[in-house]
């Protein structure tokens, strides 16, 4: 068996292998651009790509890719081999710097919202010197962004990196007011965990709704569902421990940190947390997980269901999106310190995160929104669509400690001054976390849980470090002019734990009176993809947004639409597999088990005089199934029909909303109360039970 250290990180071109095969003077100049983003010369790229390529082709590699992230929610690549003919009509591996730092896919096909017109449709994919290269499948992996030739954003990547230059440029600022004069940069860092089911593939594949759309659109209820909680860090099946050990390795070899796995609370369902890296590296090493858990998933015969709910009735899956900012020099922006100055700082800090949180309600539940999610957040099991903050019992206490100029605790005389004394010690709450909120502060991180299984964390992290920068810019506003700092600075946290506090909620967020508790408090509720969506394009966010750089307003209006056309296309798609579920197998499966029971009863009285009224009763409440669910497929039929003729996104996602979804709710229903009274051996496809409990 090879050791873990020695082939963790084995396909990746980092740091090491960097120094091993590029000159010094290279080696240099590519450093100061992954760690300053000054431009690269092209001599130096020529040199990287040089050494990238002997690397590569020493591990096996023929092909190279630039991998980019479209709007699409999964990553894009268009390979190349490295041959180039030579004069005695032989080949030569060959990759230039030109080729390793702009790319040109003929990518007219991806979303871009308008942005390309089509005769200059072509984005370009400029590399990314910040995230490594890697090899995967016999191909060098090239992590690029992806821009149209008029300079807009066509991808999650470039955003996400403007975030967090904003927030780096926001939060240097507020970090000199305290005298951090060594700091240099400061990032944001994110360790998401993953949630997933694991079903058989023999069974996945005789389903045309798992197939078409990731998710089950019939089904009715197993008898054993997940309220035993017998499966919550259950001992691991061995089937399922050899995929995760597999899964390990190869995300091992891609660098990535891959650390807890256990069973979640649904039956079949696992997750795993990698170690968290900085923000733009763990969206990258994010994506590629859910890539690798799929295709491991194959050679297991198994498949990987990332869909937010696979399973009516039974938990969905989620991501959790661990979120920090740190300083170059070491320091967690959102740890308490030990000094009464590190204090104020720390409670600077937390009160930004908090005012972002309270004035960007709705592009922090815009930026998670998708037809799939919807499923989940408002339902009885992932935190609601109402965004609140949980704090904690403690740290609460000390910020209305502070609001009300009173002394914290039961046992301390004095009120505490910021800047000047020692913030009161106070657990962290690490153990007792309240897993219904859906920001959670964990002692020296936020955990933001509205993301769903398979979201790029891209966007929760671009609108995160926007708001984030944008409240932190309005703090060095203030305080860069103040002259009394420690007494201007106690004013500023005091005013803004005040006017933002309501957001701040640490009871049962699955409680329905916490629903009109927020109403009360004037927090947003935005339940569906079609209510939040068009949100991002409201004054106060478009300022924000493009007064950070973050997007043009072309690109936020692009995004919009975008994001509605894939809520819009995911319920038509899952609305059509429906329709041909239903009707061609479905209904003749119940219409063929009524018939024959029918025919029993012929059968049954021609030989004797028989009520048969177990038979005859069935019969009748099947037919009376079979006619409704034809009928909620005719109505389901023609909203499919009448969506094609509403022309504006808008209008077509609030039809999804009020006449789609409603429809299919309804055909669901008829047929999953027909499979409760079909016999087994009738049904068409396997049953929950069989998918839940047959791995
Ligand atoms: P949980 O109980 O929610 O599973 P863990 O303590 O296991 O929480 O951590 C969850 C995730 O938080 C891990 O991915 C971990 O690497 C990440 N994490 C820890 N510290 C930070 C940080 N400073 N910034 C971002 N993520 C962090
Ligand atoms: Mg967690």
């Amino acid at each position: 068996m090879e050791k873990v250290t020695e082939y963790f990180g084995s396909m990746v071109f980092d740091e090491r292998i960097m120094k091993a095969t590029l000159s010094e003077k290279v080696y240099k100049s590519l450093k100061r651009t992954i760690d300053r983003g000054t431009p690269l010369d092209i001599s130096v790229a020529n040199a990287v790509a040089a050494a990238m390529k002997d690397w590569a082709i020493e591990k096996g590699a023929t092909h190279y890719t630039h991998w980019f992230q479209p709007m699409t929610g999964v990553t894009a690549e268009k390979h190349d081999s490295f041959i180039t003919p030579a004069p005695d009509g032989r080949v030569i591996m060959e990759f230039s710097g030109k080729e390793l730092v702009k790319g040109e896919p003929d990518a007219s096909s991806f979303p871009s919202g308008g942005l390309r017109a089509t005769f200059e449709a072509r984005g370009y994919t400029a590399w990314d010197p910040t995230s490594y290269a890697f090899i995967k499948d016999g191909t060098l992996y090239i992590p690029t962004a992806f821009c149209s030739y008029t300079g807009e954003a066509l991808d999650k990547k470039v955003p996400l990196l403007r975030s967090m230059e904003a927030l780096n440029k926001q939060a240097i600022r507020v970090l000199k007011l305290f005298g951090n004069d060594n700091v240099r940069s400061v990032r944001t860092s994110v360790g998401p965990e993953q949630e997933y089911f694991l079903v058989d593939r023999e069974m996945y594949k005789k389903r045309k709704d798992l197939v078409m759309t990731g998710r089950t659109l019939f089904g009715a209820m197993p008898p054993k569902g997940q309220e035993m909680e017998d499966h919550y860090f259950g001992s691991i099946k061995t089937r399922v421990a050899e995929y995760m050990a597999d899964l390990d390795k190869e995300l091992w070899k891609l660098g990535i940190l891959a650390k807890t796995k256990h069973n979640e609370v649904a039956p079949a369902q696992h997750e795993l947390a990698p170690i968290y890296k900085t923000t733009n590296i763990a969206a990258d090493h994010n994506q590629l997980t859910m890539e690798v858990m799929k295709k491991v998933a194959e050679r297991h015969g198994l498949v990987c269901l990332l869909h937010e709910k696979p399973f009516e009735g039974v938990n969905g899956s989620g991501k959790h999106n661990n979120w920090s900012i740190s300083t170059d020099t070491g320091v967690n922006l959102l740890s308490p310190g030990e000094t009464p100055y590190e204090n104020a700082q720390f409670l600077l800090f937390l009160a930004a995160v908090i005012k972002a949180v309270d004035d960007y309600q709705d592009l922090l539940r815009l930026s998670v929104a998708t037809a799939g999610n919807d499923h989940r957040l408002g339902a009885n099991e992932a935190p609601p669509a109402i965004i609140s903050i949980f704090l904690g019992d403690e740290l609460t206490a000390i910020l209305e400690a502070i609001e009300n100029d009173a002394p914290y605790g039961g046992t301390a005389k004095e009120k505490m001054k910021l800047g000047v004394d020692v913030l009161p010690q106070f657990s962290k709450d690490t153990t007792d976390r309240n897993r219904t909120s859906p920001f959670a502060f964990t002692g020296n991180k936020f955990e933001f849980r509205m993301l769903g299984s398979s979201n790029s964390i891209s966007c929760a992290n671009i609108h995160l470090n926007a708001a984030v920068a944008e409240v932190l810019k309005q703090f060095a506003d203030e305080l860069e002019k103040s002259t009394n700092f420690n007494d201007d600075l106690h004013a500023l946290i005091k005013r803004t734990i005040k006017e933002h506090k309501r957001i701040i909620f640490n009871g049962n967020g699955y409680d329905d009176s916490w629903i009109e508790e927020a109403e009360k408090r004037g927090l947003s509720n935005l339940k569906t993809t079609a209510d939040c969506m068009p949100k991002i394009c409201d004054k106060k966010n478009v300022d924000m947004l493009t007064s950070h750089g973050i997007f043009t307003e072309a690109e936020i209006y692009s995004r919009c639409d975008i994001m509605l056309e894939n809520y819009v296309k995911s319920v038509n798609i899952e609305a059509q597999t429906m329709v041909d579920m239903a009707r061609k197998e479905i209904i003749p499966a119940v219409a063929k088990f009524a018939a024959d029971t029918a025919s029993a009863v012929a059968v049954k009285k021609s030989v004797s005089e028989v009520a048969c009224k177990y038979e005859t009763k069935l019969v009748t409440e099947l037919t009376a199934l079979i006619d409704e669910m034809d009928s909620a497929t005719t109505v389901l039929e023609s909203t499919v029909a009448d969506l094609k003729k509403i022309d504006a996104i808008i209008d077509q996602s609030a039809f999804v909303r009020d006449k789609m979804i409603p429809a299919m709710d309804k055909l669901r229903a008829a047929a999953d109360s027909a499979e409760t009274m079909t016999a087994e051996e009738y049904y068409p496809f396997p049953a929950y039970d069989q998918l839940l409990f047959g791995v």
